[in-house]
């Protein structure tokens, strides 16, 4: 059973809620305040937030902010005003989702259960995500949330364009793809850079891998004259 951490400070949103994801069979700790909330995600982990922006003591925003200082606990926002929505739209998403007010409890389910899904958690139980918030030891690992990509349980200090790479490789396992496809799918504009920019970000993104896991360096093969991939193993 998936826990639910709610954060909404108008009973009547809150009752509507509470009873709308029980139904569903999600267990669900309301809190009224962020401080509340706090507290009570440190004394049992959930595996999603439903976040009020506006809340009595502090924002949405800052209850977010605190709750990923502990982990990566993926978030959905209600907002009340377009205002409110455009600061959350300036932060990255990840695997985040907002709902402007007012909505219908069965949108906010289907919304829990989409991120839910998204984010890996849908069937685990918070207490194995806690002690064990990467899903193996071995290999690659997406974490969807935190937008971080893990080697061996070690997350790798990537940046955006190295990250963006990986995760095109990570995709097609064993597919060779050329610099112009990667330049395409990891550059917003692809005309200012040169395939030796790819080559560049291979070679320090190669650095990293090793610096994880010596030997990983070489999972990412050089096909000559015609790109890179992944191996599939
Ligand atoms: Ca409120």
């Amino acid at each position: 059973m998936s826990r639910v951490l709610l954060v909404e400070d108008e009973p009547a949103i809150a009752d509507t809620l509470v009873y709308a994801l029980e139904t569903e069979c999600f267990a669900v700790t309301h809190a009224l305040t962020g401080a509340d909330a706090l507290a009570a995600n440190a004394r049992e982990a959930h595996d999603i937030a439903i976040l009020d922006i506006g809340l009595p003591d502090m924002t949405g925003l800052d209850v977010c902010r605190r709750l990923r200082e502990t982990g990566s606990i993926p978030v959905l926002f209600l907002t009340a005003r377009d205002g409110e929505m455009d600061r959350i739209l300036g932060l990255e998403l990840g695997g985040d989702d907002y709902v402007t007010k007012p909505f219908s409890p069965r949108e906010i389910v289907a919304r829990v259960r989409a991120i839910l899904r998204r984010s890996g958690n849908g069937n685990s139980p918070a207490a194995t995500k806690a002690t064990n918030p990467v899903n193996s030891g071995e290999g690659f690992h997406h974490d969807t949330s935190s937008m971080r990509i893990h080697f061996g349980g070690t997350p790798l200090d990537l940046t955006a364009h190295e990250y963006k790479l990986l995760l095109v490789l990570m995709e097609k396992p064993g597919r060779v793809f050329t610099r112009d496809q990667l330049l395409d799918h990891a550059w917003q504009d692809p005309g200012a850079v040169t395939d030796r920019t790819v080559d560049a970000h291979i070679k320090s993104i190669r650095a990293k891998l090793r610096a994880a896991s010596p030997g990983a360096e070489n999972l990412i093969e050089t096909r000559r004259g015609i790109g890179y991939s992944l191996s599939p193993h």
